[in-house]
């Protein structure tokens, strides 16, 4: 017996959309996981793939070949993926890329882009971070210049999450460095054959090591004008600043099916390993941390499931977003941390799920805005 955290949500139609996206995992993505861990990537394959299957993109319109679903058949996949500690497919990113275009792009972009990140034929990448600094946006130094009917892009970005496999590209660049955040915009950059773009080296992590990481180069990277996401020049900062809800749900969303992971995954084990002469979950510690965990989850998944249907509503805003992505990823580190304590020196062995999603867990507190960025943002309606 153990707890149950389905969210209030679901109905019919969402736990058959359930049924598949865990087969899809579980026959398709598992098996290879070890493969993608290895190699630091899960390859162009298993993206098309989820794209045949209607696994990507479930939250945008039929007319642009999505799934016509809405966020809760986003955090189901979410919550599939984290539960099993499968990091691999980063199609939170993946879905924030489209989210930009539907929100954000002129209806040409949407027409000719969104198409394809549906069917998993380009795989989506936000660049924002540069090697010099992350929290502070504004003062990026990639630049894109204006050069007759086109873009000169020159600069570097580091830690862009899917930027090794990624064919589209959201790339924030300076157009005008006088301004801070009326001088940032953001380009849509087809990296397929582009003179002048290049991928460091995948970067070696701690933990989701089955997700790309990578540094990317622009050298005299030319742009045609259209590539510029709405048609208007600096506005990247505001498109940013209105997307952030959405993307820290996600994050959120993402502890959320980590926690519940965690949980079933500790008391199978604690069930089966004894030492004393007893089971491990009959000790009195055993059953009062999981019990601790239990009570957290059920706080964390009524909060999750408050903001999921404030989001379907139009009413999440950047601040309850933000305490979302702070705390759900706080409770995921500590909940965590618990259950590695509950598997012994199993629990910190990487062929360990409860291992690996310890070393996952961590960078949930950094990217996607700092945690401390978040208390910044929280207490500015203080
Ligand atoms: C695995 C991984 C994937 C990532 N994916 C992407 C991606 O896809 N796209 C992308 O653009 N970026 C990505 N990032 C980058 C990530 O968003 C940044 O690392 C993050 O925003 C922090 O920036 P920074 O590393 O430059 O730290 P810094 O900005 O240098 O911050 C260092 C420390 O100072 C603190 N700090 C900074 N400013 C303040 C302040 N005003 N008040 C209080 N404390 C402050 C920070 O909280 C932090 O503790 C990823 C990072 C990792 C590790």
């Amino acid at each position: 017996m153990a707890y149950d955290f389905s969210p209030r949500w679901m109905n019919p139609e969402l736990e058959a959309f359930q049924t598949s996206v865990e087969k899809f995992l579980d026959q398709e993505m598992l098996p290879q996981d070890e493969a993608a861990r290895a190699q630091g990537h899960v390859g162009h394959d298993l993206w098309r793939r989820a794209g045949e299957l209607g696994m990507l993109c479930t939250d945008i319109p039929a007319e642009f070949g999505g799934g016509d679903g809405d966020f809760r058949h986003e955090a189901v996949i979410y919550e599939a993926m984290a539960c099993r500690g499968l990091t691999g497919l980063n199609n939170s990113v993946h879905s924030i890329v489209a989210h930009y275009l539907l929100n954000h792009g002129t209806q040409e972009q949407k027409e000719f882009y969104l198409p394809q990140l549906c069917a998993g034929q380009m795989v989506g990448a936000i660049a924002m971070t540069e090697p010099g600094g992350g929290s502070d946006l504004q003062s990026i130094k990639t630049r894109a210049i204006k050069k007759d009917n086109s873009y000169v892009l020159n600069g570097s970005k580091t830690f862009i999450s899917n930027g090794f496999l990624s064919e589209l590209m959201l790339v924030v660049a300076k157009t005008d460095p006088t301004q801070r955040a009326r001088g940032v915009s953001i380009f849509l950059v087809d990296t397929r054959e582009l003179k002048g773009f290049s991928v460091g080296k995948l970067l070696k992590k701690v933990g989701m090591k089955a997700q790309d990481t990578a540094e990317l180069f622009f050298d005299d990277v030319v742009l045609p004008e259209n590539a510029l996401l709405g048609g208007a020049e600096g506005q990247g900062f505001y498109q940013l600043m209105g997307d952030l809800p959405y993307e820290r749900l996600i994050i959120a969303d993402n502890a959320m099916g980590a926690m519940i992971g965690a949980y079933h995954e500790t008391v199978n084990y604690v069930q089966g390993r004894e030492a004393f002469g007893k089971k491990v979950v009959e000790f009195q510690n055993t059953k009062f941390k999981l019990a601790e965990i239990a009570a957290t989850i059920r706080v964390a998944r009524a909060f999750m499931d408050r903001c999921i249907e404030d989001y379907l509503s139009g009413k999440l805003d950047t601040e309850t977003a933000s305490m979302a992505k702070l705390w759900m990823t706080e409770q995921q580190c500590n909940v965590i941390d618990e259950c590695v304590q509950l598997h012994g020196g199993y629990g910190y062995m990487e062929e360990y799920l409860i291992g690996r999603m310890y070393a996952d867990a961590r960078v949930q507190r950094i990217y996607g805005g700092t945690n401390e960025i978040m208390k910044e943002v929280i207490s500015r309606k203080l």
